[in-house]
């Protein structure tokens, strides 16, 4: 059975980009009679407010979004993440960094001068800790995505369409970097979480914008080394204001809840984001 899912993180209002992913995913689930599903991504908890999740259930109400439950909330896996992150720490598959940016931005200044390189993640980390051999000890170290350790080198996913994009570990290592999995402060990263919970809910099908086509190579890397299966990934294009900027939570002005409160009507919000 098809699972789609859409997994908002309540840490603002949803706007036309997030109403644009939630709904491809939804019709691609009903056009085969599959299931949608919620996940609330509230791991960032410095960040996450209840009113923000209240508003996401209410927005996509009103947008006419029903999703099979139990709604699947971040903050309530905290046991999955830690029993992921002691088996990959088992493996050989982390190693702990204590950089900070500043450290990061230094050691990875190229030597000629010039602008380091800068991955999805910022700054392509340079690897300085992973000769240092920093213990497993979140919060004082980071814990990153020990990349040397995978030995298979090509990997793929594909749409659903057939299309199959191919990528080496080498060129995840050069150009992403090896990624923090668990940060200090919220003991997790939201790459892990999202390959767990995505297997966790059975999820088939992943609907998420083209920002994020990169860290799907780095999700399919940790599908990999934990044994899941990866799913069938759609990444769309992204919705941008008059000027060609993404939006953004910030931007409160193309939040659903502002156009519903000036009296729009669902098909005039969905006429912004189709037209
Ligand atoms: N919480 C993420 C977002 O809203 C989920 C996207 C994804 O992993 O597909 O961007």
């Amino acid at each position: 059975m098809t699972t789609e899912r859409f997994a908002p993180s309540p840490t603002g209002l949803l706007h036309l980009g997030h109403a644009f992913s939630a709904f491809k995913a939804y019709e691609a689930a009903r056009k085969v009679d599959g299931q949608f599903l919620l996940r609330i991504e509230d791991i960032d908890f410095n960040r996450c407010k209840t009113g923000f999740e209240n508003q996401i259930y209410d927005d996509l109400h009103w947008l006419g979004i029903r999703w099979n439950t139990p709604v699947m909330r971040q903050s309530e896996r905290r046991a999955a993440y830690d029993g992921a992150l002691d088996h990959m720490w088992k493996s050989g598959f982390l190693f702990g960094c204590s950089c900070s940016r500043k450290d990061i931005a230094i050691s990875s200044a190229p030597q000629e001068g010039g602008d380091a390189l800068i991955g999805p993640d910022g700054v392509v980390y340079p690897g300085a800790c992973r000769k240092i051999k920093q213990p497993f000890d979140i919060p004082n170290v980071a814990l990153r995505f020990n990349l040397q350790r995978i030995e298979k080198e090509t990997f793929s996913f594909e749409d659903e369409s057939g299309l199959v994009t191919k990528f080496t570990k080498a060129d995840v290592q050069k150009y992403i970097g090896e990624v923090v999995l668990a940060r200090k402060d919220i003991g997790i990263s939201y790459h892990l979480a999202v390959v767990l919970d995505d297997a966790a809910q059975g999820v088939t099908h992943v609907t998420r914008g083209e920002d994020l086509f990169e860290a799907t190579k780095i999700h399919v890397l940790l599908q990999h080394v934990l044994g899941l299966p990866t799913p069938v990934y759609r990444h769309h294009k992204l919705i941008r204001d008059e000027h060609g900027k993404r939006l953004a939570k910030r931007d409160d002005a193309r939040s659903i809840r502002s156009y519903r409160d000036a009296g729009m009507s669902v098909d005039q919000v969905l006429s912004l984001i189709n037209g």
